[in-house]
């Protein structure tokens, strides 16, 4: 597994650190470009984020080059909310939301989709 380009890392970005084991995560996931943890205040029974390792600030900064990047962090979605122990889709299933900028509640501005499932009720988040 390679080392993430530091050049593409913000010193100042918790998800940065976390990439780099400055700041400790329980890890879900991990490959050369997609990481994937524990929420340090999970709303829900499971709650986990994904990153892509590199740091992109928002939607906002996506590029066509990153298309299969984001198809890829998808696809791993539901895979990674089974092994994490939500129940199976229709029943069980999962919820993925990407807050994007102030309005729409984003507050660690390293791109990250989080990946909620479990028996509700769920915490207010
Ligand atoms: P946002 O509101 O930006 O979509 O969500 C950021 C999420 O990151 C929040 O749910 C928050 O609990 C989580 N978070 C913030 N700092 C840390 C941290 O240092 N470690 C982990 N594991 N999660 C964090
Ligand atoms: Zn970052």
């Amino acid at each position: 597994m390679s080392a993430p380009d530091p050049s593409h890392a913000d010193p100042t970005c918790i998800f940065c650190k976390i990439v780099a084991g400055q700041i400790p995560s329980r890890k879900v996931y991990e490959d050369d470009e997609i990481l994937a943890f524990h929420d340090i205040h999970p709303i829900a029974p499971v709650h986990f984020l994904m990153i892509p390792k590199r740091h992109i600030v928002s939607m906002a900064h996506l590029t066509e080059a990153d298309a299969g990047l984001v198809a890829r962090m998808m696809l791993l979605a539901p895979k990674l909310a089974l092994q994490e122990g939500c129940e199976p889709y229709p029943q069980g299933g999962f919820r993925l939301v990407c807050n994007n900028g102030a309005q729409g509640g984003q507050e660690v501005h390293h791109l990250h989709m989080h990946v909620m499932g479990g028996p509700r009720p769920w915490r207010i988040g």
